[in-house]
């Protein structure tokens, strides 16, 4: 049987976030992870990957008809990436709200993307736009395998489970 807490956790939601080449190249990655963690979001899955270009381009499907393609493509498969799963209450679309605009000129200051990127070709972070898109990016950049439950200690003061 279940406990409680795994429960808790197996219906919890999840998101796939990735730090893109710009992020990590500018040594963003600790600075971006520590705003999911301190916000009381929970990491699953973590790995640094450079993506080929048609990887880059599944990752991308939605936007194959937009001029920008060809070069979101090139510039994702540049460097390396950080891939990763985070789970929480809410986190697709709160993770979302932490990444900002997807131009950085509009982001708010205090998002992701407000405080730290400038321009929209190089806006540091991809985060999955709802649950759906959610659970095909987490299939498509992770094996089940390389998802990891378990119980953080925060949670029942985050969650107030007991
Ligand atoms: P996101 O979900 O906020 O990342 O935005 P989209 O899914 O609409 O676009 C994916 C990525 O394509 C964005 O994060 C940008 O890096 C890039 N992008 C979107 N719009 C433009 C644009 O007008 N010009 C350029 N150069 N890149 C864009
Ligand atoms: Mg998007």
């Amino acid at each position: 049987m279940l406990q409680q807490q795994e429960v808790h956790a197996a219906e919890m939601e999840r998101t796939f976030i990735a730090i893109k080449p710009d992020g990590v190249q500018r040594g963003l990655i600790a600075e971006i992870i520590s705003r999911f963690e301190r916000k009381g979001f929970k990491l699953v899955a973590i790995k640094l990957i450079k993506p080929s270009k048609e990887f880059a381009q599944k990752h991308y499907h939605d936007l194959k008809e937009r001029p920008f393609f060809n070069g979101l493509c090139d510039f994702l498969s540049s460097g390396p990436v950080l891939a990763m799963v985070w789970e929480g209450e809410g986190v697709v679309t709160y993770g979302r709200k932490l990444i900002g605009a997807t131009d950085p000129q509009k982001s708010e200051p205090g998002t992701i993307r407000g405080d730290l990127a400038v321009v929209v070709g190089r806006n540091i972070i991809h985060g999955s736009d709802g649950p759906e898109t959610a659970k095909d990016e987490v299939n498509l950049w992770f094996k089940p395998e390389e998802l990891v439950s378990y119980t953080s200690n925060a949670e029942k003061w985050i969650y107030g489970v007991n």
